[in-house]
């Protein structure tokens, strides 16, 4: 039986987790790897189960004396941008669903856009503080190595190398004694507090690029992403949308023409400086397919095509069914020729994401009927992600949607560790039981 429960204190917290009912904690609920739609007969068990919502947390933010920002209770992104702002500062992780709770985003291994500059949320992390198994509240530091030392934790550090380079591997990067919380998805406590880097608000230009659709000819985005590259220090975020995710606006507010478009923020003190070196170099560009977009609209297009994506799905009761693969740059092409094979099954879809990351959200829209082609299509593109040793969830986590794609990146050693770890951190099995780290 499935119970609902509001937490609405830490006092609250404590004394849930004391009881040990198995839960499912959860914030905003933008997961895109939780059916939430049909959580409560994906999740009901026999047991007296508890799906616990803290998106009602009380809620504080302060800039500490080191320059941080320490985030309390149910605070979103756009919350904690809105609080910056005035003082001169932001967040340096921007995902692109802004409701969604920093809390989570710590659990989740959240990215986003700015991540082409300023790395991943994980590496932003100083501090966590969490409710354990016990119901106590415990603190982690990035400076302090990860809690429990096993000869398997080195055999599992040592196979993480393969994807060190990527935003988010297949399983969590286990290095810091924060990384118990990070990525974990809650299946190891409940995080409460967390203390993230934060910078100033510099002044920034945004431009947008049109070039030909990426299923006909990928030349211009091929020279892009590996031109892109040297200009991480002045540019803050590159990203794609293509023409048919812009089909999800309406025709007046489409700028572009029936093309695909790379979305460009750029300091604005090195304009000059990418202009001259990189932009009025691109020979595969029209360069008067080159425009300034001022802020809001920037910003608005880049969130508005990703939410509506989401939002018909749910309206049409198709889980979502999108990649989230992150590939080094030199595969691009190679994750561009899978692409462009879904791209003729005759299943309505669409491409977006971190693009000067090599990382794309490819979305297939499809019928009911259309489902297993679908599934059939991603199982393979898994096999070949893995041989290209490419990161198959490099934002989204794994949550219950991808746990079906996880066989060709894992080996035996990961499923032992998580089950130390459960055993150590979650002894009686408590949080999120149907999660990544009970696979067998
Ligand atoms: C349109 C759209 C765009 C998106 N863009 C991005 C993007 O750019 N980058 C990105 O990384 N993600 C993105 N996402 C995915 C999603 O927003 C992130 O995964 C986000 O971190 C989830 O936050 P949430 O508050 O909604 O968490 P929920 O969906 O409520 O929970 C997600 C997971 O975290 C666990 N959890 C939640 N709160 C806690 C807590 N306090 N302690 C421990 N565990 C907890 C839950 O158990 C669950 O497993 C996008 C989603 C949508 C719909």
């Amino acid at each position: 039986m499935i119970n609902k429960k509001v937490i609405k204190d830490i006092e609250s917290l404590q004394k849930h987790i004391k009881s040990a009912h198995p839960s499912f904690y959860f914030s905003s609920q933008t997961s895109t790897v939780i059916p939430y739609d049909k959580i409560e007969s994906t999740l009901d068990t026999d047991n007296d189960y508890y799906l616990c919502d803290l998106s009602q947390m009380p809620k504080s933010m302060k800039i500490l004396e080191n320059g941080n920002l320490k985030v309390e209770g149910a605070v979103s992104w756009k919350e904690a941008r809105e609080f910056l702002i005035p003082k001169g500062k932001t967040i340096k992780t921007a995902p692109t669903e802004e409701l969604a709770l920093i809390t989570a985003g710590a659990a989740t291994s959240c990215t986003g856009e700015r991540c082409f500059h300023f790395g991943n949320l994980r590496s932003q992390i100083h501090n966590i503080t969490y409710v354990n198994h016990k119901g106590e509240t415990q603190v982690l530091s990035k400076d302090k190595p990860f809690p429990y030392q096993s000869d398997r934790l080195k055999v599992y550090q040592q196979e993480f190398k393969l994807y060190e380079n990527y935003k988010n591997a297949p399983y969590p990067r286990f290095e810091t004694e924060t990384d118990l919380l990070i990525g974990t998805e809650g299946q190891l406590g409940v995080i409460t507090e967390i203390e993230i880097e934060i910078c100033d608000d510099e002044a920034v230009t945004h431009l947008f690029i049109l070039l030909p659709k990426w299923e006909e000819n990928p030349q211009a985005h091929m020279e892009i992403i590996k031109k892109v590259q040297a200009f991480k220090n002045d540019i803050i975020l590159c990203e794609l949308i293509d023409s048919n995710a812009f089909s999800f606006l309406s025709e007046e507010d489409r700028p572009n023409k029936g093309l695909d478009a790379i979305f460009l923020e750029i300091k604005s003190s090195s304009f000059d400086k990418v202009y001259e070196e990189f932009i009025f170099n691109l020979s595969c560009v029209n360069q008067e397919e080159i425009f300034e977009l001022n802020a809001s609209k920037f910003h608005n297009l880049r969130a508005s095509i990703p939410r509506a994506v989401f939002e018909e799905n749910s309206r049409m009761g198709v889980t979502k069914m999108g990649t989230d693969v992150q590939v080094k740059i030199e595969d691009f092409e190679a994750l561009l020729a899978i692409y462009q094979s879904f791209s003729k099954l005759g299943v309505r879809y669409n491409l977006f994401g971190h693009f000067g990351d090599a990382h794309l959200h490819f979305n297939f829209m499809p019928k009911n009927e259309d489902i297993s082609k679908c599934q059939d299509a991603f199982q393979n593109m898994y096999k070949e992600v893995a041989k290209l040793k490419g990161s198959p969830f490099a934002e989204h986590g794994i949550g219950i949607i991808k746990q079906k794609f996880i066989k060709e990146f894992w080996s035996k050693n990961q499923i032992d560790l998580f089950q130390e770890l459960k055993q150590n951190y979650d002894p009686k099995n408590q949080f999120f039981p149907q999660g990544f780290m009970n696979l067998r």
